[in-house]
């Protein structure tokens, strides 16, 4: 569908005064607990960004919290059951304190009938909405304030995009900047398009008015998100992707650019000279190859082939030899053979991904896989993703251990989970890196020579 604008919905700012006001004063805790992938983490910033523009305070833990919220994923089974089980554990502390307020949203929720059935099932869960209306929890919360009514509201269409509704960001220095919304490529395993709904492109203009004010506020690095990324633009005559970043590249102040995630058939040779000539734009790219078996692929319908993604590969690393290179798989699609699984196997071992995330293919209702023939059994499922999980971790092994010596600038992002006396962050091809330095260099781009490694970290000191 071509739009040349998409319509903006407006922030439910009127009703979050309400709810200040409501407040009174005092300064109740909530708590977000976010599933599945960066999107989601990205909305519950929104989300806390909200609740913080109606007088509440972020809480550490669920004791003495007045709201928990969680913000769900559907995409796999896994998410969507751990989900299910932390809302049932809230009933006790619920009993406890009928004051408390728990709220259920996103991607699980927008499922047809699923917030429905999530409501009647736990009774002490007050508000449930979906991912196409979350500018309006606002308003939802004021009902249950004022009136004490259960809120239970999927409404307003899914071809709008909310612009300046407010965030509550994690860093500075690194921040996400969606860029689109939705998907229109109906993958057969996947619920997205269903639950997030159509692709939906940002202005440009507000896109970039957005990174710079994140620059003023001391950020350093940006992650632009989407489903697919390569696909911007398509509702917005004269943008694309490349050109997006050319103008983020000329226009902002940021220092880095990332971006994800990327879907192979739109990866355009414009894309590939849009990164290899923007110094701000890192060397790094995260491309779902899904399955090594062309027949697989097919089934699957992702609309390339195993030497279709060959040969991307080829073209990034002969235009840009230094890009760091991750890649989603999943293990037992339906009709998956050995044969087949041997040939992602083989995918694996030719390219040498510097990381991947592997996933055991579970059904996603009201996806096109549900239905197909060849399911594969669990038990072969586990194998399979036991044998490439050791694959992977080898070649991540070695390539971390073949950065020795090297040196890279890093921008220090957080103190490492190694201790305090540690920070943590990533060189331009994405790798994490840990080294020792004092807290006050966060943000700060640093020189580090690779001096060992683990399994997924470098470790790295000072030059
Ligand atoms: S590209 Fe495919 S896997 Fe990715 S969100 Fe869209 S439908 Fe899902």
């Amino acid at each position: 569908m071509m739009t040349e604008k998409v319509s903006i919905l407006l922030y439910d700012d009127e009703k979050a005064k309400a709810v200040r006001r409501f407040n009174d004063g005092r300064s109740p805790k909530y708590l977000i607990r976010t599933y599945g992938c960066q999107m989601n983490e990205h909305d519950s910033e929104g989300l806390a960004g909200m609740l913080e523009e109606m007088g509440y305070s972020p809480a550490e833990n669920v004791q003495g919290t007045s709201l928990v919220l969680f913000n769900t994923c559907c995409v796999r089974e896994h998410a969507e059951l751990k989900a299910y089980s932390n809302v049932g554990a809230l009933k006790k502390l619920k009993e406890e304190n009928p004051g408390l307020i728990i709220c259920v949203c996103g991607c699980m929720m927008q499922q047809e009938g699923a917030a429905e059935k999530l409501m009647k099932r736990f009774p002490f869960v007050d508000i449930a909405f979906g991912t196409h209306n979350s500018h309006l929890f606002p308003g939802m919360l004021y009902r249950l304030l004022l009136k004490g009514e259960r809120v239970c509201d999927m409404a307003a269409p899914a071809q709008d995009i909310i612009e300046n509704a407010p965030a509550r960001r994690a860093g500075p220095p690194c921040a996400w900047v969606t860029i689109m919304y939705g998907c229109d490529n109906f993958c057969s395993y996947c619920v997205v398009p269903y639950v997030r709904g159509r692709e939906r492109s940002r202005q440009p203009e507000d896109i970039i008015a957005e990174i710079n004010r994140l620059v003023g506020e001391g950020y350093k690095e940006v992650t632009l998100l989407g489903q697919n990324v390569n696909s911007y633009g398509k509702d917005i005559t004269g943008a694309d992707f490349p050109a997006l970043l050319r103008r983020i590249n000329d226009e902002t102040g940021i220092c880095r650019i990332r971006f994800m995630t990327s879907h192979p058939k739109d990866l355009s040779d414009g894309l590939i000279s849009a990164m290899r000539d923007c110094k701000r734009v890192c060397r790094q790219i995260h491309l779902p190859v899904q399955s090594g078996s062309s027949a697989v692929l097919a089934r699957m319908n992702r609309h390339y082939t195993r030497e279709d993604y060959l040969a991307l590969v080829e073209k990034l690393r002969s235009a840009m030899p230094d890009i760091g290179l991750s890649t989603d798989i999943i293990v037992g699609f339906p009709g998956e053979t050995e044969k087949d699984f041997e040939d992602t196997m083989d995918m694996v071992q030719k390219i040498r991904f510097d990381s991947a995330y592997t996933f055991i293919y579970s059904k996603r209702s009201g996806t096109a896989a549900e239905n197909m023939e060849g399911q594969v059994p669990a038990g072969v499922k586990k194998e399979r993703i036991r044998r490439l999980i050791e694959a992977q971790a080898a070649i991540t092994y070695e390539k971390n251990l073949g950065c020795a010596g090297k040196a890279y600038e890093v921008l220090a992002e957080a103190v490492s989970r190694r201790g305090v006396s540690m920070l943590c962050g990533r060189n331009g091809a994405g790798m994490i890196t840990n080294f020792a330095a004092p807290p006050e260099l966060i943000g700060e781009f640093i020189e580090v020579k690779i001096i060992g490694a683990n399994r997924y970290t470098l470790l790295g000191e000072i030059i």
